[in-house]
């Protein structure tokens, strides 16, 4: 549905940009046209469309679902129903797990060939806008950090796995593309051991440090977890370096022979310089220390991500930190045209050709929680907050996302949005979400052990520690003893397993998360009695009234998170890992 273009001119790119973002209203017009009437006769629609493809019927009929609702579909797909009965054409060639979690499992979405291509468009619209912005990008190589994740198969052969492990085996035909414009070969990309990858992308990278033009990761997580990576291995790095030979440890024979082909022979002058920038006492600056080309750091750092700025700058020295993409598992929504706005205005623009989008308006007057009105793209308003609702050329229909957008403005004809956060999120870290029904569920499932030594817990709320890395949960809990005239005491163990209950109870990617060991052990802090009575007036003095007042289950303002500082009495950690099985991620029930 894209306008055809050479993705390789700048100049077209740009042009692209504006047409499309001119003519938003109708392209998403002929994009609802054309997914109706590919897909009249599909399963899913005819039962609410009869066969026919009418927009106001569309409008009408078709309810607004969740993925809940949707699964069905999946799973009888997943084993071995034609993809027909949501997506008429093309078929549906993978599905995609996305990080996004419904019960703890991963959704699967579906996915095409033809979806594939028409997202890896926007990689060229937003490089031509950084080149003609940060200038100067195609002189180098990007070290950009991908990773393959155990990708599995359904019942019936279908490829099930993460976006960016289907972008990267797409890439296993063309090899030369991928090779061009990265400083690490696909070979590396493709290892599946991410501590081999890492360390052998790392290392292409500093053998070619001359030569990288912009640094990156997908999302700010991942940098983080990259440079503590590279706190603890640069020594050895240097020392591959200098030497010119690979550690033996890196026994993917693609992956090294790839490497020791960068790393060509001894280079003891490039060892040295690196060691001593990493030698320093401090590593601030130390990305643009080691790559003193590098133009900029491409990483999502708004919604969530937003948390990890500080260290992302630290590292950065200041370079700019580039936010260029908002997209989903379930579909790209959009691109910042001002990849070097201040963090705080990132705003992304639809690109209306990407699927049909609609705007479920979200109510944050808290005395009518709940959502107000479904419009369309061009109708949004300034200021608004909505949660977007899809349709999609691979079978989704009125989708809602579960991300929460507020409208900042448009450019020509289309709205941008700030990505605010998840919907009912209470706490994530990673690509984890842990929304606050399930937190609830897993702390009133682990007090039960408190119960039996007579102890009651009389609130709680969270928050996520990221100072240190990797960053934890954090519960604050207030208990009572059940029996009158004894003082509070409890024993560290009971604590102790509680922490570790909660973490039981929480979803497959909070486990998967834990046992990669990018996120720390879980943490109760106790709090004294009367600590969440300040809490509430607290939050009552800004506005809430004490009739309605429900303690948030996790709070991030600062004010607040001072008020339970003060209460901690005592503080406990996880002391296991919880246990999490590679098959609850891709499973489908
Ligand atoms: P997944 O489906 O696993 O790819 O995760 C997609 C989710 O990541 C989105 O629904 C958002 O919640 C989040 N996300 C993606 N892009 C951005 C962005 N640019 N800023 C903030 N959050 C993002």
């Amino acid at each position: 549905m894209f306008p055809k273009f050479d993705p390789t001119n700048q100049d077209a790119c740009l042009a692209v940009l504006e047409d499309v973002t001119t003519n938003a209203k109708q392209i998403q017009e002929s994009v609802l046209e054309n997914v109706l009437s590919r897909n009249a006769q599909t399963e899913y629609l005819k039962r609410f469309l009869n066969g026919g493809s009418d927009i106001q019927n569309f409008k009408k009929n078709v309810p607004v679902i969740n993925y809940e609702d949707f699964k069905p579909y999946i799973e009888r797909i997943a084993n071995g129903e034609p993809s027909e009965i949501i997506c008429s054409q093309p078929t549906i060639t993978e599905l995609i797990s996305s990080s996004g979690t419904s019960a703890g499992v991963p959704k699967l979405i579906p996915m095409t060939t033809e979806e594939m291509d028409r997202r890896s468009l926007f990689t060229p619209l937003f490089e031509s806008l950084l080149n003609k912005q940060a200038g100067g990008l195609y002189q180098g190589k990007a070290l950009l950090f991908f990773f393959m994740n155990g990708d599995t198969e359904t019942p019936c052969g279908l490829w099930v796995g993460t976006f960016i492990t289907n972008v990267i085996r797409s890439y296993s035909n063309r090899s030369f593309l991928w090779d061009r414009a990265l400083s690490s070969p696909l070979d590396v990309s493709m290892c599946r051991d991410t501590k081999q990858s890492m360390y052998c992308q790392l290392l292409c990278g500093l053998a070619q440090r001359d030569h990288v033009g912009r640094f990156g990761a997908s999302f700010s997580s991942t940098f983080i977890k990259v440079i503590k990576f590279l706190e603890v291995h640069w020594r050895e790095l240097c020392s591959n370096i200098r030497m010119g030979h690979v550690s033996e440890w890196i026994t993917d024979v693609k992956c090294r022979t790839a490497v020791s082909n960068i790393l060509g022979g001894r280079n003891p002058e490039l060892a040295d310089i690196i060691e001593k920038e990493c030698d320093k006492k401090s590593w601030e600056g130390i990305v643009r220390r080691l790559w003193p080309k590098a133009k900029c750091i491409e990483t999502i750092v708004t919604g969530s991500m937003a948390q990890y700025v500080p260290m992302v700058n630290f590292y950065g020295g200041g370079l700019p930190l580039v936010s260029a993409i908002y997209g989903s598992s379930e579909c790209f929504f959009g691109i910042n045209l001002d990849l070097l706005c201040k963090l705080s205005d990132v705003s992304y623009t639809i690109i209306p050709n990407s699927a049909y989008f609609e705007f479920l308006e979200i109510n944050r007057n808290e005395n009518e929680t709940g959502h107000g009105q479904l419009v369309d793209l061009v109708d949004v308003k300034i200021g608004h907050c909505y949660e977007p609702v899809v349709t999609t050329f691979t079978g989704l229909y009125r989708y809602r996302v579960g991300d929460v957008l507020q409208a900042t403005g448009f450019h020509n004809n289309t709205p941008m949005f700030q990505v605010v956060g998840r919907q009912k999120v209470a706490l994530s870290i990673d690509l984890d979400k842990t929304y606050e029904e399930d937190l609830e569920k897993a702390v009133t499932l682990a007090k039960r052990l408190l119960e039996e030594h007579n102890i009651m817990l009389t609130d709680f709320t969270s928050y996520v520690y990221t100072c240190s890395f990797p960053g934890h949960y954090v519960l604050c809990w207030e208990l009572e003893t059940k029996l009158n005239d004894t003082t509070l005491e409890f024993d560290p163990n009971t604590l102790e397993e509680c922490c570790f209950l909660v973490e039981e109870y929480l979803d497959a990617v909070y486990r998967k998360y834990r046992n990669d060991k990018s996120i720390g052990p879980l943490e109760i802090k106790v709090v004294k009695g009367g600590t969440f009575d300040e809490l509430m007036d607290f939050f009552v003095s800004r506005g809430s009234s004490v009739s309605q007042y429900k303690t948030p289950r996790s709070v991030t303002h600062e004010e607040a998170l001072k008020i339970l500082e003060s209460g901690v009495v005592s503080e406990f950690f996880s002391k296991k890992t919880p246990l999490w099985k590679s098959h609850e991620i891709h499973s489908v029930q």
